[in-house]
């Protein structure tokens, strides 16, 4: 292999794609697909064999035809999963791990075949990937061996492969005729797992995504699945078995039925003519579909990628008679259904010359070239895939949306926020994530908006619920919801200030890079003091859970701390933290009550009322949280029917660290 130095000038981009991996290289001047076991792409399967041995790619891919349990495929659909685990090889593995192997066969592959060092690399990612998803994918590639240059998102990568090149062959790409004004374009990826669709600005070296959406769980492996149903029900008719709860048969038909779909793309009919093994027996599986008895299946699988196209076209403010190309992306694009409904709906037809299982691997190493300065100078510009922002209390008028103002870019990280304790970790992770939630204000406050472009730095003004509270917890969400639990919980943790009167304003910055990473950076403003900024790097591998436990020891710090605190201010008594709670329980109190008395609704009368007893009688009960959500619910349905919410009830909410109203422009 050649020494470090020799590796100059070598970038290589990965697709970990949720059915097949691809890599691509940049090496003397040209950018090529790498062939990997006689393949361009590798399927994304791992499975560990009876005779002890892990197989990754097509070996694993076969063998999970015969012993399905012992391997796993369409990882990437468990990535935001915190919970998965996959047993296999002995271990528990998490989708990290997993992803880690399948990145580590094509580094092991490729540096073998290339004899060179497989070091610096670009890994895509769907656009709809959240925060949690991409730290994820970045964790897998530096446990890997990688470094990680940057994530990107899938239809960026096939957008720069179209500028840069119309197919020289099928796995290379050089240059192509651009126009040279601003073009729209519509860069449609279906692939086996996912489903993106994105709107891009494009000039000749710019490539800005105007607006981008899609579904993570919609993809070949559903059309797949139709097929493998319809062949259960065929065997059923037939044979008068029942097979569709045993797994070797359905990793069976699963390949079967891929390969008929693959069939349909090209002919107007397919057959299976195959022998399985079921309970013993041999099972003849004789069977016709036809084109259109397929586009029946998977019918309203298409129609919703092209409600979401409409989404993202509408989200862009854009016609679909303004879009210049169309870039079809994945495998399942192949489908004719899926180019007959984007001409029928869109008048749009795809571009020839970007493959569709190519080009994001082709496009990541592009990226990657503009990253590490080796090529081009390519300006690309990526929007935020999801709302970010905090859990607050009170209400917020959503309706305004252009808070913000650039934040100082100084680096004076505070480095003692890291603290982490080792020692305690085992039972403070029972479940951090759920015990976090529960302690968070419902009420989601964006504070970085959905398609806003990258990098992104935000900041909003909240401000202090009491008097002389001494610390703020910040909880990040991130999502479209306005009701945190179902947003995102990305992390929280607890920021020390000077203890103030309540109203006390914190400003909240938010900066996501152009990995779609996020820093936050807390700054208590005082008139007394100078400026307290308390900044954090989100960007690790599960966060949540390691903040969750340097925050349950913070607390414990402090609980110490109140113990031997004698400070006291003006003969008022200094609350402690978990008199916030009890601020967080009376607001909600207040909240209904005040929407009571504009509407009138006995059940959430008496939900109030039994939740008041219950706070009165100071015993901790699971009743207390149902109702505390009830009430929450019934507070979301109340607004959205009373939207815009009564500035005569926004008058008397203060935050624990929300209202609104008071972002700050610049
Ligand atoms: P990707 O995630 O882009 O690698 O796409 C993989 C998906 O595309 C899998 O579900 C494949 O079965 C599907 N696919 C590949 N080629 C074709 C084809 N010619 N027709 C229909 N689906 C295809």
């Amino acid at each position: 292999m050649k020494a470090d130095n020799e590796n100059l000038g070598v970038v290589f981009g990965i697709d970990l794609g949720t059915t097949n991996t691809c890599v691509a290289r940049y090496y003397g001047k040209k950018f090529e697909v790498v062939e990997i076991d006689h393949s361009l792409t590798v399927p994304s399967v791992v499975a560990y064999s009876d005779g002890g041995e892990w197989l990754v790619g097509w070996p694993a891919k076969n063998y999970s035809k015969i012993d399905p349990e012992k391997s796993v495929s369409s990882i990437k659909r468990q990535m935001g999963n915190t919970s998965y685990r996959k047993e296999l090889g002995g271990s528990l593995l998490s989708p990290i791990e997993i992803s880690a192997k399948i990145l580590e066969y094509v580094k092991q592959k490729t540096e073998a075949k290339l004899s060179l060092q497989m070091r610096d690399v670009v890994i895509t990612v769907p656009a709809y990937f959240n925060d949690y998803e991409r730290r994820s994918t970045l964790e897998a590639g530096k446990l890997a061996g990688f470094n990680v240059l940057r994530i990107i998102n899938e239809p960026t990568a096939a957008a720069l492969v179209y500028e840069v090149g119309q197919a020289q062959s099928a796995t290379s790409v050089a240059s192509s005729a651009i126009g040279t004004q601003e073009e729209k374009w519509l860069v449609y990826d279906l692939g086996g797992g996912t489903f993106d669709v994105t709107v891009l600005s494009a000039r000749p070296g710019q490539k800005e995504v105007l607006a981008s959406c899609g579904n993570k769980f919609l993809g070949g492996d559903d059309f797949d699945r139709k097929i493998v149903s319809h062949i259960v029900d065929d065997i059923r008719i037939k044979h008068q078995l029942d097979v569709h709860e045993d797994a070797v048969v359905l990793a069976k038909l699963k390949h079967m039925a891929e390969g008929l779909k693959i069939a349909l793309s090209v002919e107007t009919e397919a057959s299976i003519n195959e022998i399985i093994e079921v309970n013993g027996k041999r099972l003849p599986i004789n069977l016709v579909l036809s084109r259109k008895q397929f586009e029946e299946m998977i019918y309203d699988f298409i129609d919703s990628t092209i409600e979401k196209t409409k989404e993202v076209l509408r989200e862009a403010n854009c016609s679909s008679k303004e879009i210049a190309r169309l870039l079809l992306v994945g495998g399942s694009t192949r489908i004719p259904l899926v180019k007959e409904l984007l001409l029928s709906h869109f008048g749009l037809e795809g571009q020839d010359y970007v493959d569709p299982d190519l080009s994001v691997a082709l496009g990541a190493c592009i990226q990657g070239t503009i990253v590490s300065g080796l090529c081009f100078e390519k300006i690309v510009i990526d929007v935020v895939p999801h709302s970010l922002g905090v859990a607050a209390l009170g209400d917020l008028d959503f309706s305004e949306k252009e808070h913000g103002f650039a934040l100082d870019d100084d680096d004076d990280d505070d480095d003692d926020d890291d603290e982490e304790d080792e020692e305690d970790e085992n039972d403070e992770r029972a479940d951090p994530i759920h015990a976090m939630k529960k302690r968070h204000p419902k009420t989601f406050s964006p504070v970085i908006q959905r398609n806003t472009k990258l990098p992104a730095k935000f900041v909003n003004t909240y401000y202090t619920a009491m008097d002389h509270q001494r610390h703020v917890e910040i909880a990040v969400y991130q999502g479209e919801a306005k009701n945190t639990r179902e947003n995102l919980f990305v992390g929280s943790f607890m920021v020390n200030i000077s203890p103030s009167p309540a109203q006390t304003p914190i400003d909240i910055g938010m900066e996501y890079d152009l990995n779609g990473i996020v820093k936050i950076l807390v700054a208590q403003k005082d008139k007394d003091s100078p400026v307290l900024s308390y900044r954090m790097d989100l960007n690790r591998p599960a966060f949540a859970n390691s903040d969750a436990a340097s925050l349950r020891k913070q607390e414990r710090d402090w609980a110490r701390d109140d113990e031997d605190d004698d400070f006291e201010s003006d003969g008022d008594s200094v609350e402690g933290d978990h008199n916030l709670e009890k601020v967080v329980k009376n607001l909600l109190v207040q909240r209904v009550e005040d929407r009571l008395t504009a509407a009138k609704d006995h059940p959430a009368e008496q939900m109030l009322a039994r939740y008041k007893e219950l706070l009165g009688s100071e015993t901790e009960s699971d009743e207390i949280d149902a109702l505390e959500d009830a009430l929450y619910d019934w507070l979301d349905r109340f607004e959205d029917s009373e939207l815009p919410s009564h500035p005569s009830l926004q008058s008397n909410l203060h935050a624990h660290l929300p209202a609104n109203g008071e972002n700050k422009l610049q």
